[in-house]
């Protein structure tokens, strides 16, 4: 297909693919399918090889959010029956990032719900990654803590921390749908303050929530703009309970094209597979190692994800191999780079809720749990791990 081949080699020189063309990747046929995996694998092979980076999921303070993100199992008015506590101490947190490293992730991500954090939470949060730097050598920290204020970015990155995390979650155009106590305008911002205190920017998107494609090739447009150096994609995890709790749009074969574009558009990025990919990739999750180069194990915010040793065999039988703490995740010229990012020519809640859609193109209407590709059963409320008595999932 002269489509593939041109996109092939434009992410092999790292140049932008045209908007029509990233359209066309979200347009193609299932029989297209594994050509369109095969193509995009190209490209990641090229940049990444056959790793694996793992990311673990701490969540800090669960719930009780005052934004209204609707996509969100935290949100104000969330009736998720979801775990719900306040900051976990440094020791928790030490403890919970434990587990992940010990099960092969290279990066811990701490995440607190909130719009964002205080002075007083920022010096909590410098605890916590002194704690988890201590106890675990060469671990990446990445914080997820909401729309900063002048100086914080500069504060966690003192503390030690390597990156954060803020998504766009979706278009500008489709945003003040999603949530309105916050701007698109907001989000920019933060990911731009990350990126100007010298943190690594991690920003992504949630595909699934009835945005059109139009909509979901505007947000990866804006993100390789924006030049983070990782992108995580989220499927929506429709959470009984909130807005979006109707909203199964999802199949794993628009779902893999999703992530596809996303290659194809930011060649050279981590893109990460985040929440959802359980839910709306279900046995397809291997193909999706041919197209991303990151993935979380175990278990998500608020939500269950496959067992940790599954993701490892899942990596191992696919012949992938977990990314080593000594490997550089991005390509030399992104990591000489005064700044990485998405596409330089040279990746919430904040952001992996991890909260579907149609293998049609521009879906923009509700429809009702019971659609094919519903699978309300695989949503599982996160019962273990921090913030609970129980082991977590790693
Ligand atoms: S995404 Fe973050 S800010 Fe929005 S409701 Fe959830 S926890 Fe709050």
């Amino acid at each position: 297909m002269d489509l593939l081949n041109t996109l092939v080699d434009k992410g092999l020189r790292r140049e932008l693919p045209t908007r029509e063309e990233a359209l066309a990747v979200l347009a193609t046929s299932d029989d297209d399918l594994l050509d369109v995996v095969a193509a995009a694998g190209r490209v990641r092979r090229q940049w990444f090889g056959r790793r694996v980076k793992l990311n673990y999921l701490v969540n800090l303070k669960s719930g009780l959010c005052p934004e209204d993100c609707s996509y969100c199992s935290q949100r104000l008015g969330s009736t998720a029956e979801i775990l719900k506590y306040t900051w976990l101490k440094p020791d928790e947190a030490s403890q919970a990032a434990a587990a992940g490293v010990a099960g092969g992730a290279k990066r811990v991500c701490l995440v607190a719900s909130g719009r964002g954090p205080t002075d007083r939470d920022v010096d909590r949060v410098s605890k916590t990654i002194e704690a988890i730097k201590e106890r675990n050598e060469g671990v990446e920290v990445c914080a997820c803590l909401g729309l900063l204020s002048e100086g914080q970015a500069e504060r966690l990155r003192e503390a030690g921390a390597d990156a954060y995390n803020h998504n766009l979650n979706t278009s500008e155009a489709t945003y003040g749908d999603i949530t309105t106590t916050h701007t698109y305008a907001d989000r920019v911002d933060t990911v731009q303050k990350a990126h100007g205190a010298g943190l690594s920017a991690c920003s992504g998107l949630i595909a699934g929530m009835g945005e059109s494609d139009g909509d979901l090739v505007d947000v990866v447009f804006a993100l390789r703009e924006l030049d983070p150096d990782s992108v995580p994609v989220n499927f929506l995890i429709p959470f009984e309970g909130t807005p979006l709790a109707k909203e199964w749009n999802l199949t794993p074969q628009r779902a893999l094209r999703i992530l596809a574009m996303v290659r194809f558009v930011c060649p050279d990025v981590e893109v990460r597979l985040a929440g959802g990919r359980e839910v709306h990739l279900r046995t397809l999750q291997p193909l999706a190692l041919h197209l991303v180069n990151s993935i979380f194990l175990g278990d998500y915010l608020t939500s269950e994800g496959q067992a940790g040793r599954a993701d490892l065999e899942m990596i191992a039988d696919a012949g992938f191999e977990v990314e080593g703490a000594d490997t550089a995740t991005l390509p030399a010229h992104r990591v000489d780079a005064a700044s990485g990012g998405c596409g330089s020519q040279g990746g919430g809640g904040c952001a992996p809720c991890g909260d579907t859609a149609g293998d049609t193109a521009g879906y923009t209407g509700q429809q009702a749990a019971g659609t094919p590709g519903a699978r309300p059963d695989l949503v599982s409320v996160r019962r273990r791990g921090a913030g609970t008595g129980l082991a977590p999932n790693a």
